[in-house]
């Protein structure tokens, strides 16, 4: 087996480091404006994608290279619009509906929020009961959503709405794109542990969709759906924030300022193992990628699975050491990362499909184990 990068992809690993270096100061209020240009004219905001909607048609191989890049430095580079909303479309979408919404997916003008979860439908996704009844040529929209992230930020939602409410649970979704601003959405924020309002309620009162904005037959939304979610779980190279805080940590702790007990050390050296195995996993799925044309999603699950499992050890870990001081919840102090940073990573094995139910899934259609 051979690790090291093709001539082609180490010098794109050289072309996209030399991009982050030339970046303004992330200080700079323009700093996200100029990424954002700067990615769209490159066609690296969605880089798999063909030329005519704003990528490059990168190979899986390129688009790890990149999507570490970015994670390790810590540039978010993608969206909800980027990761599954547009890869959907290319596969579930009219020419119209690819036509009117990818373009603006790349140039940023378009901001995608994903509306699944309601109060009694998370892991039970299929259970949702907002409904969309069909008026003539448009569908009225009534009910609640919840656990939206950036709502508040978006100007497109992608949702999954119950269009027969007498078929089985799974076979009466249809999915539609709809304005975030159409007349009876009520966006209500909540604020999470953090003290962050990252996402939303969302709330339906006879919202208006033209039925050309429904994507995929009526009633089969729920395979749109699943094809979403494996977008959604399948990301390529979204291992390497784990391991870069844990090199950021570890260069504070060979400054001296903190001490280390031999378990703690011991911790420390497992969760670098493990950053490292999951780099080489990820490298694995690209690779196998683009010998297969499709994407391992188990492979990808598993990687996923391990990585935010991995980032919530590095940052209890990261607290322990830290005692008293990692505690701190004060924004003007550098400290204030490691508290931001473990309270945050607790959503990690709930968001994008819980642990739990990750694990049934590669138990039962990787391991081929009978359901319980
Ligand atoms: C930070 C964050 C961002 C999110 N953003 C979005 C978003 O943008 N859009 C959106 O639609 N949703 C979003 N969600 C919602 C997320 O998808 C759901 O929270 C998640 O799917 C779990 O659903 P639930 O909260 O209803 O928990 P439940 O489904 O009620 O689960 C509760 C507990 O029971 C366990 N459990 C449930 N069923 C089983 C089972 N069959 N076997 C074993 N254990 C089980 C779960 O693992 C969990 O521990 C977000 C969540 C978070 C934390």
């Amino acid at each position: 087996m051979d690790f090291r990068l093709s001539p082609q992809h180490a010098a794109f690993q050289d072309e996209v480091n030399a991009f982050v270096d030339g970046l303004p100061a992330r200080e700079d209020p323009a700093f996200d404006e100029v990424v954002q240009r700067e990615l769209a004219k490159r066609g690296w905001v969605a880089l798999a994608w063909p030329k005519e909607y704003g990528g490059i048609g990168a190979s899986p191989m390129q688009q790890m290279v990149f999507n570490e890049i970015m994670g390790y430095r810590r540039i978010r580079a993608s969206s909800m619009g980027t990761m599954w909303v547009g890869p959907s479309l290319m596969v579930y979408g009219t020419p119209e509906q690819k036509e009117r919404w990818l373009p603006k997916i790349t140039t940023g003008e378009d901001v995608w929020c994903t509306l699944y979860s309601e109060p009694g439908a998370g892991s039970d996704l299929a259970a949702l009961q907002t409904r969309a009844i069909r008026d003539g040529d448009e569908y009225v929209v009534s009910g609640q959503k919840i656990w939206t992230s950036g709502a508040h930020h978006s100007n497109w939602g992608w949702l999954a709405a119950r269009t027969d409410p007498d078929a089985p649970k799974h076979r009466g979704i249809s999915m539609f794109c709809l304005r975030m601003d159409s007349p009876g959405i009520t966006i209500r924020p909540l604020v999470n542990m953090a003290g962050n309002h990252e996402f939303n309620e969302v709330f339906f009162d006879n919202v208006r969709i033209p039925a050309s904005q429904r994507v995929g037959e009526e009633n089969r939304g729920w395979y749109a759906l699943a094809v979403a979610l494996d977008f959604e779980r399948s990301s390529i190279g979204s291992t390497s924030g784990a391991r870069r805080s844990l090199d950021d940590f570890i260069d504070v702790v060979r400054a001296g300022t903190l001490r280390l007990t031999d378990q703690t050390r011991s911790r420390l050296t497992d969760c670098v193992i493990a950053a490292q195995v999951l780099r080489f996993v990820g490298y694995r799925i690209a690779a196998e990628q683009e010998r297969t044309g499709t994407a391992p999603t188990l492979l990808a699950q598993m990687a996923k699975l391990c990585a935010m499992e991995l980032n919530q050890r590095v940052t209890s870990m990261t607290m322990q050491v830290m005692g008293m001081a990692g505690q701190a919840h004060d924004p003007s102090s550098e400290l204030d990362a490691y508290s931001q940073g473990f309270l945050r990573s607790v959503a990690n094995t709930i968001e994008g499909g819980t642990s739990e139910i990750q694990r049934n899934v590669i138990a039962t259609r990787g391991l081929g184990l009978p359901r319980g």
